[in-house]
C-alpha cells in the first residue's frame, strides 16, 4: 500500500488524532508524540482526540493523557461512549441498558436506566460481565422489540495488552442471533466523524484525520471525505493493516506529524 499524495498536506487547520496506538499503547507514551501534540496546537491547529475506546469517559481518558505528559482537556477528547450518548440523546430514549463497565458510564448519566424493559440495549464494553446470562438476557430482549446501539464495530482489540473480543464483535453477535439491526456509533461511522468536526467550526478539507488503523481511522475519514495519515504505530505495528481504505500519507509515528505539516 502506498500513499496516494506525496506532496505535503495544504491548508490544514485541524486534526483529528486517535488515541489509541498514535499517542499511547497500552498504558506507555509514544516517544515525541507528547511533543508533537505541543508543536501542532502551538501551531494554532485545532484538536480533537477521537478514540474508539468506551470504557472512558472523555473526563478520565484526558486525565489519564495528562499524567503521561499530553495538554488535553476533556472538551477535546470523544470516546465512542460519549459519541453514543450523544447519538442516544437524539433519539430521546424512554429508557436503556447500557452493557458497559468503566468511566464511560459518566457519559450516560442522564438516561433512565432500566435492564428489565429497555428501549435501547446499548453495547459497550462489558468485560466480564459479557457472559452467558447477560448475552441470553439482552437477545430475549431484542427479540421482545428492543432496539440496539453498539458503540464501535470493531471485533478485536490489542490496546490494553493481549487481543481480546471487542464491542463490535459482541453486537454482532447479538444482531445475527435476534435478527435486529444494529446501528453503529464509533468509527468508521461517518456520524463520529461529522459530530466532532462539528466541534471543530471547520470545514472537513481544512481537517486531517490521524489513526493507526486502517479499518475505523483510515476507512471513516475516506467514507466522510476527509483526508488521512495513517501512522505506523499500535495495531498498524501488530500487523493488524485488514481493509482496503487508503491513507493520503503514512508515516512512521505521530512524532513526525509536525514535519509533515510544515511546522519543523
Ligand atoms: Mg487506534
Amino acid at each position: 500500500m502506498e500513499p496516494t499524495k506525496d506532496r505535503a498536506p495544504r491548508d490544514v487547520r485541524g486534526v483529528i488524532l486517535d488515541i489509541d496506538g498514535v499517542l499511547q499503547f497500552q498504558g506507555k507514551a509514544y516517544p515525541g508524540a507528547a511533543d508533537a501534540v505541543r508543536a501542532l496546537r502551538d501551531a494554532g491547529l485545532t484538536l480533537r482526540f477521537l478514540s474508539n475506546s468506551t470504557l472512558h469517559s472523555r473526563r478520565s481518558r484526558a486525565e489519564r493523557l495528562r499524567q503521561m505528559g499530553f495538554a488535553i482537556s476533556p472538551d477535546e477528547v470523544i470516546t465512542a461512549s460519549s459519541a453514543t450518548a450523544a447519538y442516544l440523546r437524539t433519539l430521546r430514549p424512554r429508557s436503556v441498558w447500557v452493557m458497559l463497565d468503566g468511566a464511560g458510564r459518566e457519559e450516560f448519566q442522564d438516561f433512565v436506566h432500566d435492564e428489565e424493559n429497555p428501549e435501547y440495549i446499548v453495547v459497550g464494553d462489558h468485560r466480564s460481565r459479557f457472559n452467558f446470562d447477560t448475552l441470553n438476557k439482552a437477545l430475549r430482549l431484542l427479540l421482545r422489540g428492543a432496539q440496539l446501539v453498539a458503540m464501535s464495530p470493531e471485533l478485536v482489540d490489542a490496546s490494553l495488552g493481549d487481543v481480546e473480543l471487542n464491542v463490535g464483535a459482541w453486537a454482532m453477535m447479538l444482531e445475527r442471533a435476534s435478527g435486529v439491526q444494529a446501528v453503529y456509533v464509533g468509527k468508521p461511522s461517518p456520524y463520529v466523524f461529522a459530530m466532532t468536526l462539528a466541534t471543530m467550526g471547520l470545514r472537513k478539507d481544512e481537517v486531517i484525520v490521524v489513526g493507526d488503523r486502517l479499518s475505523s481511522d483510515i476507512r471513516g475519514a475516506n467514507d466522510f471525505g476527509m483526508r488521512s495519515v495513517l501512522v505506523k504505530t499500535g495495531e498498524y505495528a501488530l500487523g493488524r493493516t485488514e481493509g482496503d481504505a487508503r491513507p493520503d500519507w503514512i508515516l512512521d509515528s505521530v512524532a513526525d506529524l509536525p514535519a509533515l505539516l510544515g511546522l519543523r
